[in-house]
């Protein structure tokens, strides 16, 4: 009989940074898992239990993934594979489209054929844009302002409709700013080019980069600087596991919030990395970064009361702490591939 623990799942794009924490907690609740992963952004070092078999290849190659539905009979799919540079996104958005929107297309075919019917979608906050109210709860409207969260949305109203039509259960997890690594410094945050704040504070401690650029100062925020709502990644890994629960036992779609609640500024960032590495962080105040809103802040109710989610660690060093430990240990915040000495 299929049950939840041994229904076997493949998480696309499980070598990125959340999928790799994600597969990793799934791997420890003795869940059966495939990796899909084209290794473009992700690490093959990332996975880290020897059970957990990772094949190297698109979410779009549907003879692939075809093979691997024949092969493992999979219960449930968790989708990470994306592309995620906001920036990025404005400047090449086809780039965007084909890779977030049109290739998953490609795996809900494949899907459908083999009637897997169970899918746990990594969205995001993006898809709100700028909030219109905060905190952001589910009924926030959802008006995506680059192509990076269209992208997303766009798949967010696909599964729905494949819900109608084909029976499709799905969660659509909206993440704020995952944070923090696994405690043990095995596997961390590890992106090229890297452009979110926590790690580019720290690198602007260790010396990688001259100085911190802080975007703007001038928000409308108690010091300035934008307010954002730093979830830790294995508290975004745990969401999965408990959507993955909810949805094979039969449970209806999801979409929903992964925050804190807790709102932190990008100065508060700062002290709290002073805080835990003892370190100064030399900063320089920049002009603000297109299309950065005030404050994203979740409210993060719905989680609790659909999947019984909720973060275990609000306060921002928790997850700082951890961040630290990557990048000042053996790794020095690098899978081997990506270090100047590896
Ligand atoms: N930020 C900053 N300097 C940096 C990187 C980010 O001041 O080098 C700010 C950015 O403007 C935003 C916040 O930090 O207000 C979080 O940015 P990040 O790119 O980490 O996540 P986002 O909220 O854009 O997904």
């Amino acid at each position: 009989m299929t049950t939840i623990s041994n229904t076997p799942i493949l998480v696309t794009g499980g070598a990125g940074y959340i999928g790799s924490h994600t597969v990793r907690l799934l791997a420890s609740q003795g869940r059966k898992v495939v990796v899909l992963d084209n290794l473009v952004f992700g690490h093959d070092q990332a996975i880290v239990d020897p059970g957990v078999e990772l094949v190297v290849g698109d979410v779009g190659d549907q003879n692939l993934v075809r093979s691997l539905f024949a092969k493992h009979g999979f219960g449930a799919v968790v989708h990470f594979a994306a592309y995620a540079y906001v920036g990025e996104s404005v400047t090449d958005p086809l780039k965007y489209y084909q890779n977030n929107t049109a290739e998953p297309i490609k795996l809900l075919q494949v899907m459908q054929e083999f009637g897997c019917k169970v899918f746990v979608f990594s969205s995001t906050c993006a898809t709100y844009g700028v909030p219109d109210k905060l905190p952001i709860t589910e009924s926030n409207g959802q008006n995506p302002i680059n192509p990076y969260g269209r992208s997303k949305l766009m798949v967010e109203w696909i599964l729905k409709d494949c819900d109608h039509a084909w029976g499709l259960r799905s969660a659509c997890l909206r993440y704020f700013n995952a944070s923090g690594c696994s405690p043990d410094g095995k596997i961390g945050e590890d992106h090229n080019p890297e452009t979110h704040l926590i790690p580019r504070v720290m690198m602007a401690v260790t010396g990688e980069i001259d100085h911190l650029d802080v975007f703007g100062t001038d928000y409308a925020t108690p010091d300035g600087t934008c307010i954002r709502d730093y979830i830790h990644v294995e508290d975004l890994a745990d969401a999965h596991a408990r959507a993955l629960d909810h949805l094979v036992a039969g449970g209806e779609s999801v979409r929903c919030n992964l925050g804190t609640g807790v709102g932190v500024s990008v100065k508060e960032i700062i002290a709290a990395v002073e805080e835990v590495t003892g370190k100064p962080v030399p900063v320089k105040y920049a002009p603000r970064r297109e299309g950065d809103p005030d404050s994203l802040v979740a409210d993060p109710s719905l989680a609790r009361q659909l999947l019984g989610w909720e973060a275990s660690r609000k306060d921002v060093r928790d997850m700082v702490r951890p961040a630290w430990l990557w990048v000042s240990g053996p790794n020095q915040g690098r899978f081997p591939e990506n270090r100047v000495n590896p």
